[in-house]
């Protein structure tokens, strides 16, 4: 089956054949119909599958031809190096909408993300902790912001992460979406998950 029978849009069709995907993952053909729909998603997927555009395609599709105004998307990631991965196929992905995101990871100088995110973006891609200073600040906004990624919810967890995350989506009053993806399904990350989605569509591979 190829990625446009799923119904994403002709532009995000166009970049995934540039990416050289030829037709959708299993954890793909499985999350992208009910992201489309804007159910909420509990997945369980490894690094490899081809969960990063499982769920960015269903968020970039439902952004494009959205008017602009203040940051509607937040992926969070447990580590830099995954946010940067993230950050990239998300570029990939959207390069031929007017979709923009922001890298917002700690170790780095704060400056040019500072700058980035008073610039105005849609989607905010960022590790818990570098975020939650942002916040502090008032730099980073979601009170607009109505959906939520979390990816690796279990290495969110290991590394001590829920309790941040946990403050972060209490900025979010709007949230109405929320993708939920892990590698393992521990009893803490399905308390989480039990919490903060709402009737999810479950995709297993
Ligand atoms: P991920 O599991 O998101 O880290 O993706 C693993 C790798 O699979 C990445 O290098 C992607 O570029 C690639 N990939 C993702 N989706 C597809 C697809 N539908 N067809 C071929 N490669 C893909």
């Amino acid at each position: 089956m190829p990625f446009k029978a799923l119904g994403l849009h002709p532009l995000l069709v166009r970049a995934t054949q540039e990416l050289g995907y030829k037709e959708p993952t299993p954890v793909q053909a499985g999350s992208i119909p009910p992201g489309l729909a804007g159910r909420d998603i509990i997945a369980t997927a490894q690094t490899g599958t081809g969960k990063t555009a499982a769920f960015l395609l269903p968020i970039l599709h439902r952004l494009i031809g959205q008017p602009r105004g203040g940051t509607r998307v937040l992926i969070l990631s447990p580590t830099r190096e995954l946010a940067e991965q993230i950050s990239e196929v998300c570029n990939g992905l959207a390069k031929h909408t007017q979709v923009r995101s922001a890298l917002v990871v700690g170790g780095r100088p704060m400056g040019p993300q500072e700058r980035a995110l008073r610039a105005g973006t849609d989607i905010i891609v960022a590790t818990p902790g570098r975020l939650l200073d942002f916040i502090q600040r008032n730099v980073a906004k979601f009170d607009r912001a109505t959906t939520l990624v979390l990816d690796e919810a279990d290495s969110l967890f290991d590394m001590g992460f829920l309790p941040d995350v946990r403050k972060i989506i209490a900025r979010m009053p709007a949230r109405s979406h929320t993708l939920l993806f892990s590698a393992t399904m521990p009893p803490v990350i399905a308390k989480l998950a039990n919490e903060i989605l709402r009737t999810p569509a479950t995709v297993q591979i």
